[in-house]
């Protein structure tokens, strides 16, 4: 996007940052050139790059503008401000525009990256923190049998020999009924899905220092217990926000 582009359609166009012959100046003509009082003369316009002069109506109007100045070196200042100044407007509108969405253009650098903010806080708009996302699947809930659940309880004592931690309280095969009943009625304490045998059942720690207890377990599916050690610490924050919201309802 070009400065004057940027200008006019952000910053509502109403600042011009009026004209300077920079093509003119070199670093030979500089300390001369800028010394003098009177206004540069006409083709010290002349664009050689595009081969374009300056028009009469532009030269007039520069003409004007140069009548304020005591010397060039004043027209050059002026021009540097004014050629910066410029942006304030334009940009303050981007940072209110985005701030509409809570996106801080301090941490979003690219329009691309404020882009892709504005999609999630559309997406995200009617989100409620405790609603049911979840497309109801019709399979029957799970029931699991005594050998199922006793490889679980062999893979959890498993686990903890290999993590060093206590398994003397770790739930037993004893705990089967218990457990059976609590698969079938309960869901994913993380998404609310309900476990099928396409869905299956964990136990998920609460307290990552002990062990799989009765009382450090919550039922959770194999697809967010696999998933939770990896997400990052905004996500896990967010899903526990989740599941405090849907404990509530
Ligand atoms: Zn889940």
């Amino acid at each position: 996007m070009t400065l004057k582009k940027f200008v006019r359609d952000i910053g509502g166009g109403t600042m011009t940052k009026g004209r300077f012959p920079y093509e003119y100046i070199n670093i030979n003509n500089y300390a001369t050139e800028l010394n003098k009082s009177e206004p540069f003369p006409r083709e010290a316009f002349d664009n050689k790059l595009k081969n374009k002069s300056i028009s009469e109506a532009k030269s007039q109007e520069y003409l004007v503008e140069a009548a304020k100045y005591a010397t060039r070196w004043d027209q050059a200042r002026s021009y540097n401000i004014q050629d910066t100044r410029i942006m304030i407007e334009p940009i303050d509108n981007l940072i209110k525009m985005m701030f509409k969405y809570k996106i801080d253009m301090l941490v979003m650098f690219s329009m691309s990256q404020c882009a892709n903010a504005i999609k999630y806080s559309n997406a995200y708009d009617d989100f409620k923190m405790n609603g049911d996302y979840n497309a109801e699947d019709t399979d029957k809930p799970i029931n699991i049998t005594i050998p199922y659940w006793t490889a679980k309880v062999e893979s959890y004592i498993e686990q903890e020999q290999k993590k060093n931690r206590d398994s003397s309280k770790n739930v037993t095969i004893g705990d089967y009924e218990y457990f059976k009943e609590l698969f079938e009625k309960q869901r994913c304490f993380i998404c609310n899905c309900k476990f099928t045998w396409k869905n299956r059942p964990t136990l998920d720690r609460i307290n990552n220092e002990l062990g799989h207890s009765k009382d450090n377990v919550l039922p959770c599916c194999l697809y967010c217990n696999n998933k939770h050690d990896k997400f990052n610490g905004f996500v896990k924050d967010f899903m526990q926000q989740r599941a405090d919201a849907k404990s509530q309802k």
